[in-house]
């Protein structure tokens, strides 16, 4: 299968004095891709970009109308975010520095899985908001790429309705608003590892998950990843998918901020492989989003795991 990145410099959160309040790096996604082009001589012509921010029309579709309303008040955006501080901020501001770069991001999940079901393995740079819903944005997400691309892929004929997916979500912390997304809906198979005692603790989203991993508090890289290698195992002999997204969220490593797991770079790099070789073997596009993670390392974990994959 081909082997691709997508990117959009807007995708980047650039707020003035925003690492003072919260630990996100919102630049990551810029410092990431300029490593993947240092290390890969053709990574620009394996780049795709989309060509603008989510549309209002798939927004329209996707959220519910409350939501909608909701997201034109900066306190909705603000609390969805979790720093308080920028409730300072006007709200042309925050549309501009919050909002669109999530919306850009979400382009750029829609993009990627248009590329992967026809066959391909797609990295988008950002994406994987997990936490939001279609009625609701929370732990610093806002708009559900995987919910929206879904969307698009079956209004576009792409995916019919009885086509099989799955969501992989290692992102340190439970991907909640995935499981929100798709509650309802069986041909979604989840399978998401995440720090137990981490939130959200929904149990209603956590039952719907169709392989937890929960992981107690200051796991290793070992046991993490002879966790994750037979619960791949079940969850492509499962059945056939048409299609993955894989959540490569960077929070497990060590030095993050918002989680306890002591897995390092290399063990980092590792999982991701891990994944990706498992769906290849199953013979499985992937679309892959870099989710959350808190560390100053992170854009560095980012750029060494797609580089390593894009020459494998
Ligand atoms: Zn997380």
């Amino acid at each position: 299968m081909k082997r691709l990145i997508v990117y959009h410099p807007g995708y980047n959160i650039r707020i003035p004095g925003a690492s003072l309040v919260h630990p996100f790096d919102g630049a990551k996604f810029a410092k990431a891709y300029a490593m993947i082009q240092r290390e890969v001589p053709d990574a620009g012509v394996r780049t795709l970009s989309p060509e603008g921010p989510i549309s209002d029309e798939a927004l329209e579709c996707f959220l519910t109308a409350e939501y909608r309303d909701a997201l034109n008040n900066k306190h909705t955006i603000v609390s969805a975010l979790e720093v308080r501080a920028l409730r300072l901020l006007p709200m042309w501001l925050v549309q501009r520095w919050l909002l669109k770069p999530m919306r850009y991001a979400a382009a750029g999940t829609v993009l990627a899985a248009h590329q992967a079901v026809q066959g391909a393995v797609v990295w988008n740079l950002s994406g994987g908001y997990h936490h939001a819903a279609p009625d609701r944005g929370e732990g610093f997400c806002l708009l559900n790429d995987v919910g929206l691309a879904v969307q698009d892929l079956r209004r576009s004929g792409l995916l019919g309705m009885d086509d099989r997916c799955g969501i992989i979500d290692l992102d340190a912390h439970h991907g909640n608003g995935n499981a929100r997304c798709f509650l309802n809906d069986e041909k979604i198979r989840i399978l998401d590892a995440y720090e137990d005692g981490l939130c959200s603790r929904d149990p209603e989203t956590r039952s719907r998950v169709d392989i937890a991993l929960p992981f107690d508090h200051g796991t290793s890289g070992t046991r993490y990843l002879a966790t994750l290698a037979p619960a791949l195992e079940d969850f492509f002999a499962r059945g056939p998918m048409r299609l993955v997204f894989y959540n490569a969220g960077t929070d497990p490593y060590q030095g993050d901020r918002l989680a306890n797991f002591t897995l390092s770079e290399d063990d980092l790099v590792r999982r991701d492989q891990t994944v990706l070789t498992a769906a290849e073997r199953a013979g499985v596009p992937v679309v892959v989003m870099t989710s959350g993670g808190y560390s100053a390392d992170s854009w560095h974990i980012i750029g060494r795991s797609v580089s390593a994959w894009l020459q494998a």
